[in-house]
C-alpha cells in the first residue's frame, strides 16, 4: 500500500499566518522564519501580538474558517484519497487547521498543538516532535508503507528526500534551483499526474 503525504499550507490551504495577517490588518503577523530564524522567538512574538490585539482562539478560528481551502484543493484531495491512503503532514497547529479541515472532509492530519488559557488566549505551543514531517515518513517506512510526498517549500524538502518519491507544488525559484531532483507541479492536475507517475514507478 502506498501513502500520499501532503504538506498543508501552500498546497491545500493558504499560508495561514500570512493570510491571517492580511485579514486582520496586522502586518507584524506576516513575519516568517525567513525574517526570524529562531522559531521559538517567532512564535512567542506572534502570541504576544495576538494577545495585544485581544485575539483569542475563537476569533482566530473564525478568520481562518473564512479563508477556505485553495480553489480545487478539495477535488485534488478527494482524487488522491480514492487511490492512496492520504496523511497531511504539517507544521501548523490543530487549533488553527480544524476550521479548514472541516472544509476538506477531515483528512488525517499530523501537526502540532497550541496551549490556551481559560479565557481562550493562546499561551504556548507544543511541537509533536522536532523534524516531524521527516520523522513521520521514517515511521511509515517501519510500517511497510511506500510513501509519495508533496510540498511547496524549504521545510518540506527533508520529507520529500526521505520519501520514496518527492514532488514539489508551486515552489519558489530558490527551492527549484536547490532541489532539481524533484519534479515541479504548478496546478492540481499536474500534481495528481505526478502522483500517478510516482505510484507506477516506486
Ligand atoms: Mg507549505
Amino acid at each position: 500500500m502506498q501513502l500520499a503525504c501532503l504538506d498543508l499550507e501552500g498546497v491545500l490551504v493558504p499560508e495561514i499566518w500570512i493570510e491571517f495577517s492580511k485579514r486582520t490588518n496586522i502586518p507584524e503577523l506576516a513575519r516568517t522564519t525567513r525574517d526570524e530564524p529562531d522559531y521559538d522567538k517567532l512564535m512567542q512574538g506572534r502570541l504576544a501580538i495576538l494577545e495585544q490585539h485581544k485575539l483569542g482562539l475563537p476569533d482566530i478560528q473564525k478568520v481562518i474558517a473564512d479563508m477556505g481551502p485553495l480553489t480545487g484543493a478539495r477535488e485534488c484531495l478527494d482524487w488522491l484519497r480514492v487511490r492512496f491512503q492520504v496523511v497531511i503532514l504539517s507544521d501548523t497547529f490543530y487549533e488553527f487547521a480544524m476550521p479548514l479541515m472541516q472544509q476538506l472532509g477531515y483528512p488525517a492530519l499530523f501537526c502540532h498543538k497550541l496551549v490556551t488559557d481559560e479565557k481562550g488566549f493562546v499561551r504556548d505551543y507544543v511541537l509533536r516532535q522536532p523534524e516531524a514531517k521527516r520523522e513521520s515518513i521514517r515511521a511509515f517506512r517501519t510500517l511497510n508503507f511506500r510513501t509519495i510526498a508533496a510540498g511547496d517549500s524549504y521545510n518540506d524538502t527533508a520529507m520529500l528526500a526521505e520519501a520514496d518519491a518527492g514532488i514539489l507544488f508551486r515552489p519558489p525559484q530558490n527551492v527549484i534551483d536547490e532541489f532539481p531532483q524533484f519534479p515541479v507541479t504548478r496546478n492540481y492536475e499536474e500534481l495528481c499526474a505526478a502522483f500517478a507517475a510516482a505510484s507506477a514507478r516506486i
